[in-house]
């Protein structure tokens, strides 16, 4: 396994793989690694001859007021666990390596993709995304780019920018992986304290009680929402930044519930802003 902090070198070693007819993987992430990670790792290496993790907490993706100096890092496990699990290149380049000082170029997906949900709470947030995104497509050239539905809207959008701009990668979109308790694994889980890691379930069982009524025949989008809330006004610790039900391929919002919806909430337990999903 290579650890690679540099571009030029990083784009050396894939090239080289390219040129071999090598099938390229990427899993892009953040670090602090964990078991919905672990997923999309698992699955890559499944499927390509040649992988590549990254590890950057992307400063441009992080709002002034966000998490950026504390969230998690812990590099030296993350490096056992790609190891374990035979990646090619660990790609951990510095801010200043992804964004030298005259950087100026930023990629924005629009069309109602970006302006609902998190890009609500979080302005700017997936334009940073998006731009770190298409760096690492082309620094690694990968063939398949591995996202979690977790992060449902964030894959939506990789998708439509790889149609939009013509890339040539195939993005894969893995299943969220959850704790034992149902809590959708997450590197910002850590933050929680034990009454808040409790709480914190409250997220996954408001969109299981979602599924029912919507499987039980309920189509109006407010009346399934009113049945989260409640649900969730009970979990004192517990602030909805939003709930939402839109339509799984647009995200435009959904009056009464049709085709494949999705299910999306942001919920903050005391601090820390969680964010979990589902479809119908
Ligand atoms: P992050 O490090 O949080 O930026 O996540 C990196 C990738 O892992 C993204 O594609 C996420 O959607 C995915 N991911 C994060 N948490 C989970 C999870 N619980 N299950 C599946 N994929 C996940």
């Amino acid at each position: 396994m290579q650890v690679t902090t540099d571009i030029h070198s990083t784009k050396q070693y894939c090239r080289k793989k390219k040129f071999e007819h090598k099938k390229i993987g990427l899993v892009p992430t953040m670090g602090a690694l964990h078991a919905g990670h672990l997923s999309l790792i698992k699955s890559a290496r499944a499927s390509c001859d040649f992988l590549v993790v990254s590890i950057f907490i992307n400063p441009a993706q992080f709002g002034p007021a966000e998490d950026l100096e504390k969230y998690p890092r812990d590099l030296t496990a993350d490096l056992k666990l790609c190891q374990e699990q035979a990646v090619d290149i660990v790609f951990v380049p510095s801010a200043k390596e992804v964004y030298p000082e005259d950087f100026s170029t930023w990629v924005e997906v629009t069309g109602g993709f970006t302006e609902i949900l998190e890009g609500v709470s979080r302005p700017n947030h997936f334009r940073g995304v998006a731009t770190v995104v298409a760096k690492l497509f082309n620094i690694i050239l990968p063939d398949f780019s591995y996202f979690g539905e977790k992060d449902y809207q964030q894959a939506l959008i990789i998708k439509k920018m790889v149609q939009d701009l013509d890339m040539d990668t195939q993005i894969v979109s893995m299943p969220t992986v959850r704790e034992k308790d149902g809590l959708a694994c997450s590197s910002r889980n850590i933050y929680l304290k034990p009454e808040e890691r409790k709480a914190a379930t409250v997220l996954y069982k408001s969109l299981l009680a979602a599924k029912t009524v919507v499987r039980n025949g309920e189509k109006d989008s407010s009346s399934v929402r009113a049945c989260m809330e409640e649900l969730i006004a009970r979990e004192v610790l517990a602030e909805i930044d939003y709930i939402a039900i839109v339509d799984a391929e647009n995200l435009q919002k959904l009056e009464q519930i049709q085709g494949r919806a999705l299910i999306a909430l942001a919920v903050k337990i005391g601090k820390t802003r969680l964010i979990d999903n589902v479809l119908v």
